[in-house]
């Protein structure tokens, strides 16, 4: 399996990262994830351009440009015969001897950054059926509009509801729905759509954008405004989005029913729309 080191496709086996690269010891790094179908990249400039400005925010400048990254990335999934799957990329500070907290000066360590793939089919019966989520506190920090590696937050919320035998959880902030643990999190209610704004709460995911444009212009009312885990008790359909799962209903949350117990209308009209969108990008994908 080919992977990209640094501004090189090598063989995994060949990559060697230092124990003292930041990414290892602080989680002092960001990451991105986009999605290819028909081996063709669905979105790549907008996750292209997140990852520039996740780097941005804490710093740190990425050894190649926009371009020459796009070039490396659609090399990288011919070379592993990506058909339909993901591309995980990840940039760290690099090397930090002495120890310290405080980061050095970008120009004197060079950033380390590394992508793999994983062929991931679409599973249409799970986008179906949907999943099911549980609500736990959002005990993440005040900048979750980084795509941090620092994960744990996240990592541990979805523990929470795995062991609620839930698939994902849906975040909140003293009542509020923030998004869920690796995912965006959407409620519908009397036909209206919400979902949370931007800014330091929530991750801007990419299909969010993507759904609120083919929504938008179906003329599918939608609100990006604050709503309630009280609000999720009344909604008449609940769903989570991300470049993986696309637009998944939620059809129970803590055990509950959310409307019929089952995907809803608006959320099927969507996942519609979406499949234009990719399809449009990427040729036929059913
Ligand atoms: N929020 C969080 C916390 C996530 O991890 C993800 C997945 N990367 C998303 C939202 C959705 O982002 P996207 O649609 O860009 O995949």
């Amino acid at each position: 399996m080919k992977v990209i080191w640094n501004n090189e496709i090598v063989e995994r086996s060949e990559v060697k990262i230092d124990m003292e690269d930041r990414g290892y010891q602080f989680a002092d790094g960001v990451y991105d994830v986009v999605r290819a179908y028909n081996g063709k990249f669905f979105t790549l400039n907008e996750h292209v351009d997140r990852l520039f400005s996740s780097a941005e925010k804490i710093e740190m400048a990425l050894p190649f440009t926009k371009e020459e990254l796009k070039q490396l990335l659609s090399k990288l999934i011919q070379e592993n015969n990506i058909d339909t799957g993901n591309v995980y990329m990840q940039l760290t500070r690099g090397i930090g001897i002495p120890r310290n907290h405080s980061y050095p000066d970008s120009e004197l360590i060079p950033p380390v950054f590394t992508a793999t793939t994983t062929i991931v089919p679409r599973d249409q019966t799970k986008m179906d059926q949907g999943i099911t989520a549980f609500i736990v506190p959002d005990m993440r920090w005040l900048r979750c509009d980084i795509k941090s590696i620092s994960l744990l937050g996240n990592i541990m919320a979805k523990h929470e509801a795995h062991k609620k035998g839930c698939d994902e959880a849906i975040l909140h902030r003293d009542g509020v729905v923030t998004e869920c643990s690796s995912s965006n999190a959407w409620m519908i209610k009397n036909d209206t759509i919400y979902t949370h704004p931007d800014g330091n709460l929530i991750l801007p995911g990419i299909t969010k954008i993507m759904l609120l444009k083919v929504a938008r212009k179906a003329g599918i009312p939608v609100k990006e405004e604050v709503f309630t885990i009280k609000d999720l008790e009344e909604a008449d359909e609940v769903f989570a989005s991300s470049t993986t799962i696309e637009a998944m209903p939620i059809t129970h949350i803590n055990g509950n029913p959310v409307g019929q117990g089952k995907r809803g209308p608006v959320v099927e009209k969507l996942q519609q729309l979406y499949v234009e969108a990719v399809e449009e990008q990427c040729g036929q994908i059913r």
